[in-house]
């Protein structure tokens, strides 16, 4: 019997750890990711200023499974009644139960010039296009980012942009445009204010309540006028990945798409055991997949069991924030409970949260050097 986890992101790293305590030692376990390493994507914009921090968000797969086999290759199709996975290289893997955990891509909305004109940030080469792109208006003597989209990442993308241009002494001007009438627009109103005012301590010009129609090579459209730029990121949205043809699975609190196959993580459109729309975010992915671990267990038993027919119990989940945490720039934004804080103290947190989360996932090193870069001792690593 095999198992696949397609994806090697927050879902299908989580996923496959609880599921090797889970499943029977004669299951065959296997994990499928395009770049053979599990990026800590929720720190990626820090990269762009910092580009030696690469080397610690990136934490090769291999290093941490025992029993599981990675295989290193692009997922190109799910065919769910043959239970067979397409890869890109033109062979197939055959499962008797599947995770699909492939996160997802950015999205363009077809809005006209937005994807041929904008950087999107979602893999590390992505963060260094972005580097570059900025080094050179900085050299040429300054100009204007316009980040379009401020939800995390593209909150934390301004922030980090306005610091590097502060620490850089550029004459670069960050401008973050929002649809909606706030920053962070899914997030609890002093959430919100609070990583208004962090931004706009960091110098971010923020713009809420405009639209983005279109884009050429100077100006980012918008229906309230035109904003010029020299470099344009964008960060305004997420589709479900290709594989999947562009759509995130509907599922509901049980992750199941069918008796074999579940769906976790941001590739998922997951709604609640209440009926809530869980936020696309590293957190729910982590929180989700140790439900859906326990759901892929009942799963691969009644595989074994069962031919009858009948569907197994799965459990619910339900989405439940211990808080949220953001850097923007050189501050933090935290929120725990009803309590939101800025400052050095949120910003222990947010370290104390990315650290964790590496050690957890078997990136001991990486962990250490994250708390160093953190508390500004980068150069004394190790
Ligand atoms: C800049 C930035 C800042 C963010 N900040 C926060 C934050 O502060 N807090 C928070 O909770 N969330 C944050 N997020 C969101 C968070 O990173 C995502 O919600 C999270 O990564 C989703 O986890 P996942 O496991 O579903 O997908 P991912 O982490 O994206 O993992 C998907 C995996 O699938 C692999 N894959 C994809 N397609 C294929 C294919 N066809 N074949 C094989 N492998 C494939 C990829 O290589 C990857 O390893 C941020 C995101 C960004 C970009």
């Amino acid at each position: 019997m095999r198992v696949v986890v397609l994806g090697g992101g927050y879902a299908g790293v989580v996923l496959t750890d609880k599921l090797e305590d889970r499943l029977p030692a004669d299951v065959d376990l296997v994990v499928v990711d395009e770049t053979g390493e599990h990026l800590v994507q929720h720190e990626l914009h820090r990269a762009i200023r910092r580009p030696e921090f690469a080397g610690d968000i990136v934490v090769p797969l291999d290093d941490i499974f025992d029993r599981t086999r990675v295989e290193v290759a692009t997922v190109e199709s799910v065919d769910r009644d043959a239970r067979e996975i397409a890869l890109a290289d033109g062979t197939s893997l055959e499962y008797d139960v599947a995770a699909v955990c492939l996160g997802a891509a950015s999205a363009f909305y077809g809005l006209p010039g937005v994807e041929e004109h904008a950087v999107p940030l979602k893999r590390l080469s992505d963060a260094s296009q972005i580097r570059s792109e900025f080094e050179a208006l900085a050299e040429s003597g300054g100009g204007t980012v316009v980040v379009g989209g401020a939800g995390l990442s593209g909150v934390q993308t301004a922030g980090e942009l306005a610091a590097f241009a502060r620490e850089e002494n550029a004459a670069v001007d960050v401008v973050l445009l929002e649809q909606l009438d706030s920053v962070a627009p899914s997030f609890p109103e002093r959430f919100q204010r609070a990583v208004r005012d962090e931004l706009d301590r960091e110098g971010v010009d923020v713009r809420t309540g405009v639209t983005v129609s279109r884009a050429t090579d100077e100006a980012v459209e918008t229906e309230s006028g035109d904003v010029p730029y020299d470099v344009f990121v964008w960060t305004g949205g997420i589709r479900g990945p290709d594989a999947l043809d562009g759509e995130r699975v509907d599922v509901r609190a049980d992750f199941s798409v069918d008796d074999r196959t579940v769906a976790v993580g941001d590739a998922a459109r997951v709604v609640d055991s209440e009926g809530a729309a869980v936020p696309a975010s590293a957190q729910a992915a982590v929180r989700e997949a140790r439900v859906a671990a326990r759901n892929v267990e009942t799963l691969v038993a009644d595989a074994r069991e069962h031919e009858d027919g009948f569907r197994p119990r799965l459990e619910q989940y339900t989405f439940d924030s211990p808080g949220w945490l953001v850097s923007v720039g050189d501050g933090a934004v935290a929120q725990v409970g009803p309590t939101v804080f800025r400052g050095t103290a949120a910003r222990a947190a947010k370290s104390g949260v990315g650290a964790s989360y590496l050690a957890a996932a078997g990136g001991a090193r990486e962990a250490v050097a994250l708390l160093s870069e953190e508390f500004g001792a980068a150069g004394d690593r190790e």
